[in-house]
């Protein structure tokens, strides 16, 4: 991931007219915290907070619990959060940490230790203005709502502005939940928009977790003219040419069914969702779902990029020998990020504001980061996926 992470920004770093050395600075991390957490139940976690890059604000990046949290990994991902904020003109930087632990084997009240734990080795390198954690995977609002009283107790601060993603009445925002999958569908409107193609879409949806499904539902709402009509989980691909009912689907994966057990539609294998004969494909899954063994097989024109590199860096020539168009993770997936800002903006100025006033906040960003996009696209002649890049470095080189 880190290699995939650096070749990207390699080679928008050269078309960006930067020397080696500016390259090389901009790949460097700028803090690394590595650490030992010793737990009362005898074991000893491995942890990590990565700060990239400070160059336009505060770092800003999730916390993942996960057994398979490594160095490079929360190297990676601290690395492209720098773009990915730089990419939509927030004023942050990018960080990313984690803990190399199975949540799933410690009990509530473990977790919680774990969790304040990891606030107390951190306290001094993160803050309101210096480093704003959020959730990841495996976290989630009860981890953070933890952590923020921790650091509450160990500094004074009351403004809650210290980590995002926290639950609505204790500084949450309204329409976080939501925002990585309503800020996809805005971005792909707004493409649509630019490459004038607002004729009607089919489109199929690769993981039907939080990410899928909201961008399944917002778009029932927001886009009549888009029709899903295939839709997958771990266990199966959904079918259905008359188009399949998103709220529908989002309400049996919240009840934990499981779409092999799924009744209307015809179920075929988890990958058949790749090879879906629609105009869209919308990758909502895991990293590298898309590489050499499959991409022959897709037929979508456009691809969305909704999960962190879902596709196989090696693959995307052949993608675009085909002419497939594909909207980059960056940008796709920022709706999360830009409301994490928006609620770290609402905890510093002691507001809480309306849901449509989010929503309205999150497509102005989207909508102007989908526009600059194009135009470097266009402008270079190169991919969106490469175009992503070069924006960021721009304002990161500012
Ligand atoms: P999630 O765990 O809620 O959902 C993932 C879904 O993918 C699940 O429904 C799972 O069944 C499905 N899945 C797993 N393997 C699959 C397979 N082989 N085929 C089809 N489906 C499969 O996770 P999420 O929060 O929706 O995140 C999805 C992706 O988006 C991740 O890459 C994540 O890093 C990225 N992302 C998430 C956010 C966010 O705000 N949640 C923001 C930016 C990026």
């Amino acid at each position: 991931m880190l290699d995939t992470a650096h070749s990207f920004i390699t080679k928008a770093g050269k078309t960006a007219g930067l020397s080696q050395e500016q390259i090389a600075k901009l790949l460097k991390l700028e803090n690394e915290h590595v650490f030992d957490i010793s737990h009362s139940n005898g074991k000893v976690y491995k942890a990590y907070r990565m700060q990239h890059s400070s160059k336009l604000g505060p770092y800003k990046g999730g916390i993942r619990f996960h057994p398979n949290v490594d160095l490079d990994e929360v190297k990676a991902l601290a690395t492209l959060m720098s773009f990915k904020t730089a990419a939509v003109g927030l004023p942050l930087g990018g960080g990313k940490g984690g803990i190399s632990v199975n949540p799933k084997d410690l009990n509530h009240t473990e977790l919680e230790e774990l969790s304040r734990k990891y606030v107390q080795h951190l306290e001094k390198h993160i803050g309101p203005d210096k480093d704003i954690p959020a959730p990841d995977v495996n976290t989630n609002s009860t981890i953070i709502d933890w952590m923020v009283d921790e650091y509450s107790a160990l500094t004074g601060d009351t403004s809650k502005a210290s980590f995002t993603g926290k639950s609505i009445g204790k500084g949450g925002s309204l329409g976080r939940d939501a925002a990585t999958g309503r800020g996809g569908v805005m971005a792909l409107a707004r493409l649509f928009e630019l490459l004038n193609d607002t004729k009607p879409k089919t489109y199929a949806v690769q993981g039907f977790g939080n990410v899928g499904s909201f961008f399944a539902t917002v778009a029932a709402n927001d886009q009549p003219g888009w029709k899903l009509t295939a839709a997958s989980d771990s266990s199966a691909t959904v079918v259905s040419k008359d188009g399949l009912d998103a709220s529908d689907l989002a309400k049996f994966k919240a009840d934990g069914g499981s779409f092999k057990n799924y009744t209307k539609g015809e179920i075929e294998s988890p990958d058949a969702v790749i090879e879906a004969d629609v105009d869209v494909l919308v990758l909502a899954a895991l990293e590298d779902s898309v590489h050499k063994d499959n991409v022959d097989s897709i037929q979508a024109k456009y691809i969305i990029e909704m999960a962190n590199g879902p596709i196989d860096q090696h693959v995307y020539a052949s993608l675009a020998k085909r002419k497939a168009i594909v909207l980059p993770d960056i940008i796709a997936n920022a709706g999360g990020v830009v409301v994490s800002y928006l609620e770290w903006v609402q905890n510093k100025q002691g507001e809480e504001w309306t849901e449509k006033v989010v929503n309205d906040k999150l497509q102005t960003y989207m909508t102007k980061a989908v526009n600059e996009l194009y135009a470097t696209a266009t402008a270079k002649n190169i991919s969106l996926k490469e175009a992503a890049f070069v924006n960021a470095i721009k304002n990161l080189q500012s």
